[in-house]
């Protein structure tokens, strides 16, 4: 539950950030500076050297190894210096201000589930029939996930389509599989969790959502070299 309603909350915050303080920036910009990240001018080898982007790495920074040790130690007045790196130190304060905001979130949204719980209670919803008809409407996702993350060609229109489709043939699978059980589906909140009936929404959710996005996808790219490849990789890093 607190995972659920941190992830919640820092995504919204970076929302938030990006919107405001970053308007405009697509995936070729460095998030700091706001200028084309170098790797991509470098590739596309374009005669942008105004507009690009001069951000030390993170990792060997000087700066910000000087920040970490100053503020390892004990504050003056309980207080911890503040950040000296030029590039590096407005990010990190924003950062810090975030995890003090999250904390705080993860109370409310806590707090603010525990009406949901009572009306689940008093209304008498059967929690096992939510949890197995639950995994049919989640599995979709997954496909997705994992192939935005290890697969290049994947396409926000394939990934998109891919989970929709996973969605509509599970739940389609599960309805029919649990018409052909005694009672049909007039008998529903039996037959819809009876083990034929899950096993044929949780297959075909996940196959459908596979086969969808990596047919949409292989249709939607534009990826035709290795250049090609590793500009799409250079997006995702800084
Ligand atoms: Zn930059
Ligand atoms: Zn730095």
């Amino acid at each position: 539950m607190s995972k659920c309603s941190c992830l919640l909350v820092h995504g919204e915050n970076t929302i938030a950030y990006l919107t405001k303080d970053r308007r405009g920036l697509t995936e070729l910009d460095c998030v700091l500076c706001g200028k084309k990240k170098k790797d991509i001018i470098r590739k596309k080898q374009t005669n942008q050297s105004r507009n690009r982007c001069e951000c030390p790495d993170v990792s060997c920074c000087q700066p910000c190894i000087d920040d970490m040790k100053a503020r390892h130690g004990k504050g003056h007045n309980g207080t911890k210096p503040p950040y000296t790196c030029k590039t590096h130190g407005q990010y990190r304060e924003y950062q810090d201000s975030l995890i003090g905001f999250k904390d705080w979130c993860i109370v409310m949204v806590t707090i603010s589930i525990i009406p949901l719980g009572l009306v689940v209670f008093e209304t008498g919803i059967d929690l096992n029939w939510i949890f197995y008809s639950g995994a049919i409407v989640t599995i979709p996702c997954f496909p997705p996930v994992i192939l935005s993350i290890i697969w290049v060609k994947a396409t926000g229109k394939g990934l998109m389509s891919g989970g929709a489709a996973g969605l509509v043939c599970g739940v389609t699978a599960t309805l029919v599989t649990a018409s052909f059980y005694e009672g049909g589906l007039s008998n529903f909140l039996l037959n819809t969790v009876q083990n034929y009936a899950i096993l044929a929404g949780t297959c075909s959710s996940f196959g459908a959502s596979l086969l969808c996005c990596i047919v949409v996808s292989l249709f939607t790219h534009d990826i035709k070299t290795v250049d090609d490849e590793n500009f799409e990789w250079q997006k995702c890093m800084t």
